[in-house]
């Protein structure tokens, strides 16, 4: 293993991640092949970076506990909303069966397109859509990973898990002095990632950490 691995590896068990899958899947993904010729230097630091269309790919240690939380096993069918540079997805890739991945940014959906081929990851799925109406023709999924800012638990996306399947998404806290929060503004404001729980009548939530992603925006990008 090269040493910016090592080192990564390092960050990451400082940061807490002990799951032995998870680490060895941080480590055998060139975090350098999802950033561009800007930010090479820093592509193995653990630190969220900037990626086209305005978006983050985001902090190693962070995807690395998102992956953990999720509790992912290699038997799972899961879908990710926000592919964005494909970072966590080919993290997914590693400890699931098969991940679906939507992304409203051709752009973003392209180049990430491009990143599973390179790296011979043949059990992504990418399509561009819109996340918040999930993926009904491939539901149900055992897991789902939302990695941009909702304002309230997408039912849509709650209907598509089986009984007993969880869902990762960030939200932002609502505020009760403040009416519903412009988009943009939805990314500075508090959030909570929350794990979601399917159960056979509605569903269960439990708030983990506080987190910071950009916003989940319906529709396609223009
Ligand atoms: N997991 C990504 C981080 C993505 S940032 C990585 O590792 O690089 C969040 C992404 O969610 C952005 O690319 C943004 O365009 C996308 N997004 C926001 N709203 C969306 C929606 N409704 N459907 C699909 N993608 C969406």
């Amino acid at each position: 293993m090269d040493e910016q691995a090592a080192r990564l590896g390092l960050a990451l068990r400082q940061a807490g991640i002990f799951d032995p899958p998870v680490l060895a899947a941080m480590q055998k993904t060139p975090r350098n092949l999802f950033v561009s010729e800007t930010y090479q230097t820093h592509a193995w630091h653990d630190e969220a970076l900037p990626i086209d269309c305005n978006q983050t790919i985001s902090q190693p240690s962070l995807v690395a506990y998102m992956s953990v939380a999720l509790k992912v096993s290699k038997r799972d069918k899961v879908l990710e909303i926000g592919t964005g540079s494909g970072y966590q997805t080919a993290i997914l890739a590693h400890l699931c069966r098969r991940v679906y991945s939507l992304e409203r940014h051709s752009i973003l959906y392209k180049q990430a397109r491009a990143r599973f081929h390179t790296l011979g990851l043949s059990n992504i799925t990418s399509m561009l859509g819109d996340g918040l109406k999930g993926w009904p023709q491939q539901a149900p999924f055992d897991r789902i990973m939302v990695t941009a800012a909702a304002e309230t638990i997408p039912e849509e996306l709650v209907n598509q898990l089986k009984i007993g399947g969880l869902m990762l998404l960030p939200l932002v806290e609502k505020n009760p002095t403040q009416p519903i929060a412009p988009e943009w503004d939805r990314a500075y404001a508090i959030q909570k990632l929350v794990r979601v729980t399917r159960l056979e009548q509605g569903f269960d939530c439990e708030e983990l950490i506080a987190v910071q992603f950009v916003p989940l925006i319906a529709g396609i990008a223009k």
